[in-house]
């Protein structure tokens, strides 16, 4: 299948963020809102605020422009007219996310609509909103896949980190809640220095909880928010324990829903040779991601607009970007001008775009925090014994069968989605 798409260049995954609100103010997210006194939006490239709340196209309409011109959303028809562009571009997996999703009145009216279309649904959230009788009726649609964001098995510590007490709670309570309607749940648990930095304790606190399934995602982004969020990143110590501990997750769950498989690159990577003529990851290669106000983007980590569904059919954006056509056309022979490729870490490194993007202002140039988590990974691969490792395959970010890569409440945090 993933083949068949790429020979034939269709995009096989998409990312929606439905919205950037989010009643969370977790320490380490990389969503930066639209801040009106900044005036600008990570995912703005730079526009002003005032600009971007009236799309690509700049003129303003109706629907697209919310009270505050900083958090304009599509509305209900533009999403679901959306939903039919992505599955007339045979879009197979839809990961729904934000922003808490859950904020949207009209979120179960999108998820219905989502799967008359056939989409295999991944829905990102923090399980902190949302009425009972809401959530029966999300079970009733059968999600393939909900993914909630944990920082500890310590209440008091996860609540440190969102910032809004109870928040452990509730989202322990809906975690708990879905696994027992059948719903597959993973808790993406993000280690913070000062915070929670053992894998091991967080993983077997939250088995004692309840919690089926626990995967890592890894803080990379240096800037959240306007804010330098390095001091969060765990040791290197503690890096190479939840990159083991992440590789161990993914093998377990390779019979699980094809997802974890490769991407955001930090856990799990498995070593095989870099080409120069290999992808780099997916972003614009099988997978894009759209904003709320509707701008596509290769991957939500990076903040180049390849245009504006409100201005411009979603197809002729896919295929004729000049934005989406660059990122699928970078090789691992271009990276760091041609360093990477002959790099003794390359096999085990998880580049990604939107990290270079964000440490070095160019998503071709290595990065510390990249080198660092390479460093990690081959920490873990070399430490493992041969029964402990992963399964040979394919890169982890190579081409197709990528998931939509996304760090942080589940995809905001890592090099993931
Ligand atoms: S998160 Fe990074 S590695 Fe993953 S698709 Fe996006 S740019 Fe590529
Ligand atoms: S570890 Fe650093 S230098 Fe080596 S391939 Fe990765 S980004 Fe390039």
């Amino acid at each position: 299948m993933h083949a068949a798409y790429e020979r034939a260049g269709l995009p096989i995954g998409a990312h929606l963020d439905l919205t950037w609100r989010c009643p969370l103010r977790c320490k380490h997210c990389y969503v930066q809102r639209c801040d009106p006194q900044r005036g600008r939006s990570r995912f703005a490239s730079g526009a002003a605020c005032s600009e971007r709340s009236r799309g690509a196209g700049g003129a303003a309409t109706e629907a697209s422009v919310a009270a505050d011109p900083c958090e304009a959303e599509l509305s209900t028809a533009q999403v679901f007219d959306l939903l039919e562009q992505m599955r007339s571009l045979q879009v197979l997996a839809l990961a729904v996310s934000g922003g808490e999703i859950f904020v949207r009145k009209d979120l179960l009216r999108i998820l219905e609509r989502a799967r008359e279309l056939h989409f295999r649904l991944l829905l990102k959230t923090s399980g902190t909103v949302g009425s009972k009788a809401l959530w029966k009726q999300v079970v009733a649609i059968h999600p393939g896949l909900v993914d909630i964001s944990l920082y500890s098995h310590v209440p008091e510590i996860h609540d440190a980190v969102t910032g809004m007490g109870g928040s452990f709670r509730k989202s322990l309570a809906t975690i708990l809640m879905l696994q027992d309607a059948g719903i597959t749940v993973d808790v993406v648990a993000t280690l913070l220095r000062g915070y929670a930095e053992d894998p091991d304790a967080l993983r077997s606190g939250l088995e004692r909880l309840g919690v089926r399934s626990v995967h890592f995602n890894t803080v990379s982004d240096a800037m959240c928010e306007g804010k330098d969020v390095r001091g969060l990143f765990v040791d290197a110590e503690a890096l190479a324990r939840q990159v083991a501990a992440e590789a161990l997750a993914r093998r377990g769950a390779a019979k699980a829903p094809a997802r974890r498989a490769a991407t955001e690159g930090t856990a799990g990577a498995v070593p095989t040779a870099r080409k120069t003529t290999d992808p780099v990851c997916s972003a614009g290669f099988n997978r894009f991601s759209v904003t709320p106000s509707g701008d596509v983007l290769p991957c939500v980590r990076i903040p180049e607009v390849a245009g504006n569904v409100l201005k411009t059919p979603l197809a002729d954006v896919w295929w004729r970007s000049e934005v989406l056509n660059r990122y699928r056309s970078y090789r691992w022979g271009q990276l760091d001008q041609g360093r990477c490729v002959a790099c003794p870490d390359s096999p085990h490194c998880p580049f990604c775009f939107g990290i270079s993007l964000s440490d070095t202002g160019d998503p071709l140039k290595r990065s510390d925090e990249i080198c660092r988590l390479a460093a990690a990974t081959r920490e873990a691969w070399e430490r493992s014994s041969a029964n402990d490792r992963p399964k040979l395959g394919p890169p982890p970010q190579a081409g197709p069968g990528t998931p939509p890569a996304k760090p942080r409440g589940g995809d905001k945090g890592g090099v993931d989605e």
